[in-house]
């Protein structure tokens, strides 16, 4: 007979059951959220009748988050609690419950409620459509429209143009995965935003469905209009990654040989100069001279930090698994993990077995 837990879903934890569905949930300060968000996914998960689990990631509360998450543990088989060491931020939160999560398909939300856990289904179909990366897009949104909405607005289309992915949100965090592609990403600073883009590298077949949003009923954004120009910048390394990253001598070295070689050229014709015609260079040809010398040496170069920037992208393909948070406790009945841990040197370089 199955286990049941108390609220009569099927047990995720009868082990070597592959869990089908795995939620992350990043929080922050989101005490007011935690009892209603939960109520909600479990019903929604529950109707879809496949093994679940539930992983909420502490990202350095300052309210009772983390009691409200460990009463949830306490009682629901499904729940794994993260809790961070300090505020990393919803990047690095998404990557520890990313490593963390065993299910086959892996969908992201936010915890405050924002979006409908009624919507997972319809995501998780779309995704059974043969896809690898099914993203909610927020058709309409509540936001303040300068602050929020419209930086948006453009960076969507910015991201959209520069990267070639038709997606008209980028910045929505509710989205289903099969799990091959969250297990190939790598996040850095803000870049939860450029997902898709950064799946693209690997996978091409994302696609997005409209979600229902709704206004915070609970706490407020941890954002504001400061995180605009973090964005901007992330924006600017993701474009140049996209196309550059496996080759930056590529974008180095080509305007680097056309100026050596240019500047190679001068100097040829000044050389003649000099000896067939036996005009005064210095006299005569100055201004040239001094071109032709920038040239070489801009050409220089070019070469040279393109040289630069590929020895820097083999380090970062071999050091891609280098962690960016670190975890105070993990709440977890997961028998791989042998767990609760308390706080441990170890568990800060501890990786989760996948
Ligand atoms: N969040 C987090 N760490 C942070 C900031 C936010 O884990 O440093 C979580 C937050 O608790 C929420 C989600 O990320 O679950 C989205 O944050 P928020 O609702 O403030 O962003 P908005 O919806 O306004 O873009
Ligand atoms: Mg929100």
């Amino acid at each position: 007979m199955k286990k049941r837990c108390p609220n009569g879903n099927p047990s995720p934890e009868s082990e070597g059951t592959p869990i089908r569905y795995s939620i992350v949930i990043p929080m922050r300060d989101e005490e007011g959220n935690v009892e209603p968000l939960w109520r909600e996914v479990t019903e929604v998960m529950g109707a879809l009748g496949e093994p679940y689990e539930l992983i909420f990631i502490d990202d350095g509360s300052a309210d009772r988050t983390y009691e409200r998450l460990l009463s949830l543990y306490e009682r629901d088989p499904h729940v794994h609690v993260l809790r961070f060491s300090k505020n990393f931020g919803q990047t690095a939160a998404l990557m520890a419950g990313f490593d963390f999560a065993r299910g086959e398909i892996i969908i992201a939300m936010d915890g405050d409620l924002q979006y409908d856990a009624r919507d997972i289904p319809r995501l998780v179909r779309k995704l059974g459509e043969g896809y690898d990366l099914v993203s909610g897009w927020r058709a309409k949104r509540s936001d303040a429209w300068l602050t929020r909405r419209l930086p948006s607005r453009v960076a969507n289309w910015l991201v959209a143009r520069l990267s070639g992915i038709p997606l008209r949100d980028f910045g929505s965090t509710f989205k289903a995965y099969r799990r091959e592609v969250v297990a190939e990403l790598r996040l850095y600073g803000e870049q939860h935003r450029f997902i898709p883009v950064l799946a693209a590298q690997w996978w091409n077949r994302l696609s997005e469905i409209p979600v229902n949003v709704r206004p915070r009923q609970w706490g407020r954004s941890k954002y504001g209009l400061s995180r605009t120009l973090r964005v901007a910048f992330d924006l600017m390394t993701i474009a140049f990654l996209q196309r550059y990253l496996a080759q930056p001598l590529r974008l180095f070295g080509g305007w680097g040989v056309i100026a050596l070689l240019i500047g190679l050229g001068l100097d040829g014709y000044l050389l003649e100069e000099k000896f067939l015609r036996r005009v005064s260079i210095m006299g005569e040809h100055g201004p040239l001279l001094l071109l032709s010398t920038l040239l070489i040496i801009t050409g220089v170069q070019f070469i040279s930090l393109g040289l630069l920037g590929e020895i820097i992208s083999r380090t970062y393909y071999e050091s891609r698994r280098k962690q960016i948070y670190s975890i105070r406790q993990i709440h977890s009945r997961r028998s791989d993990l042998a767990l609760p841990v308390e706080t441990s040197p170890q568990i800060r370089e501890r990786r989760f077995p996948p």
